[in-house]
């Protein structure tokens, strides 16, 4: 009988140290931590404030796959050895999921304080972690710290772990390591989840539209090409910039069909611009790395340019460099054969952040566009000014031609001209124009009706 029971309170026991602790750092687990908040938050008194410290492993997996599970875990319980001599029984600690804990400092309400502590934090990690028997001389651990302070950044549970969740999301992909939630972060997420709602409906409900900004030839004056960009106006009126948008159409997917719908228009823009009297003018469209991904990429893009019948010669397809650093040979293959179809290539935004040559040589192209944070300093920085001549050296030794973008002023459009530019697309002659405003412009500058 007293067997049984003590069996009983065994068995008891162990359940309760499953649903609340972890088992391999014997700290609290989720469960357990909800319950710590909860009860936190009921004694709370209005005045009373603390700090949730969400902080993540960041390389923990690399390590697990490198060197194994078992010296990962090693890892962990080192890790954990770290925070706990640095919170010396002030704080609350928790391990929520195999990377990620949670420090709850309840006595730390002044920010500044709370900077410091996150910082002690990120310092204690900068050692290296020494294992017996592991053959290496040193294993770093990379953690990123979100930071909620309650009540601010929520009154319950769990809005308080969601945004220190956001915090930590954020600290992990920018380059700050330590991140306070803030009410502009929460904003932007916010904002960011209703753009992606109404996204999913804006190609049914006809909400997008093109642009077209003309790029000028530096001999003739007159505009030889049109850059289509897009625009999303919503059902309630608001223009959102595709700086904001256009991520998300990648991050959904959408961008496949939209990307499609792009080509489609622009390709009906150039055919009205010759059925209305004006000369074939090349059309270029923005590609996303994200497109190059599908398989049938390459046969759509072929359907869209049958269906108009534009030969393909006028068609010109803008790619930054930085897509080319995925999936490098795929979408090299996809190039050559759009190479191959007789479309023009053109390297968008180059100069901007890094640029591998080594790239460079290995893709097909046909033009280069040097960048706006080029142009913007030509006229008045001897650097920027090198930095443009070597560039267009470089296009023409590759056999490339050369378009100055985001070109504002009459000096800068000297200067590009002046240092053999082919083309110059910018403010200075013209915004992105809808179509009908398009058509004025290119009266107006000579391209003008043939006949
Ligand atoms: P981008 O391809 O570099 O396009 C040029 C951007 O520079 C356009 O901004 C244009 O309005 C702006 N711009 C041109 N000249 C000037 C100037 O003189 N001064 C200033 N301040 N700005 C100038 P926009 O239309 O806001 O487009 C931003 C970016 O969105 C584009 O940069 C492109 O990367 C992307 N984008 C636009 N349409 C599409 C699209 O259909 N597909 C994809 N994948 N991306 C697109
Ligand atoms: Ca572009
Ligand atoms: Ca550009």
């Amino acid at each position: 009988m007293l067997a049984d029971s003590k069996k009983k309170i065994l068995y008891e026991e162990k359940l309760y140290k499953f649903a609340y602790f972890d088992e391999v750092t014997d700290l609290a687990n989720r469960n357990m931590l909800n319950n710590y908040l909860e009860k936190l938050i009921q004694n709370s008194n209005e005045t009373d404030k603390f700090a949730v410290f969400n902080i993540e492993l960041d390389n923990l997996r690399t390590i697990n796959d490198t060197f194994g599970h078992d010296i990962g875990e090693q890892v962990v319980i080192k890790s954990v050895d770290i925070l706990s001599e640095l919170m010396k029984n002030c704080c609350f600690i928790a391990r929520v999921t195999e990377e990620k804990f949670i420090v709850v400092a309840p006595a730390c309400s002044d920010s500044k304080k709370i900077e410091e502590r996150a910082k002690k934090i990120a310092e204690s990690f900068k050692h290296p972690i020494l294992l017996p028997g592991l053959d290496i001389e040193a294993l770093f651990v990379i953690v990123n710290i979100g930071i909620a302070v309650y009540p601010e950044d929520g009154s319950d549970v769990n809005t308080l772990m969601k945004n220190s969740d956001l915090a930590n999301y954020e600290a992990r992909s920018t380059d700050d390591r330590i991140v306070f939630c803030s009410d502009q972060l929460k904003g932007r997420v916010e904002e960011n989840t209703l753009i992606t709602h109404k996204l999913f409906n804006s190609l049914q409900n006809e909400e997008f539209s093109l642009e077209f900004q003309p790029q000028v030839s530096c001999i003739s004056g007159k505009t030889v090409g049109i850059e289509a960009l897009l625009r999303w106006t919503t059902s309630d009126k608001k223009r959102i910039p595709p700086d904001k948008f256009i991520p998300i159409l990648e991050q959904t997917g959408l961008i496949h069909n939209v990307g499609l719908w792009v080509l489609d228009q622009a390709l009906l823009e150039h055919n009205r611009l010759i059925a209305n009297g004006f000369p074939p003018l090349r059309v270029s469209v923005n590609l996303s790395v994200v497109q190059f991904r599908k398989d049938d990429f390459v046969d759509n893009v072929t359907k869209i340019i049958e269906k108009h019948r534009v030969d393909p010669k006028y068609i010109e397809l803008e790619i930054t460099e930085s897509m080319l650093s995925k999936n490098f040979a795929d979408t090299v293959d996809k190039l050559v054969q759009f190479k191959k179809m007789g479309l023009n290539i053109a390297v968008d935004d180059f100069g901007k952040g890094y640029s591998s040559l080594h790239r460079l040589v290995l893709i097909p192209f046909d033009r280069i566009k040097i960048d706006k944070s080029i142009i913007d300093n030509v006229t008045f920085e001897k650097k920027s000014a090198n930095v443009a001549k070597i560039i267009i050296t470089l296009a023409k030794t590759l056999k490339a031609v050369i378009t100055a973008e985001g070109v504002e002023t009459r000096e800068q459009a000297h200067f590009v001209r002046d240092i053999a530019c082919d083309e110059i697309q910018g403010y200075y002659f013209s915004r992105p124009l809808p179509t009908e405003a398009l058509e004025k412009f290119l009266k107006e500058d000579g391209t003008g009706v043939r006949g």
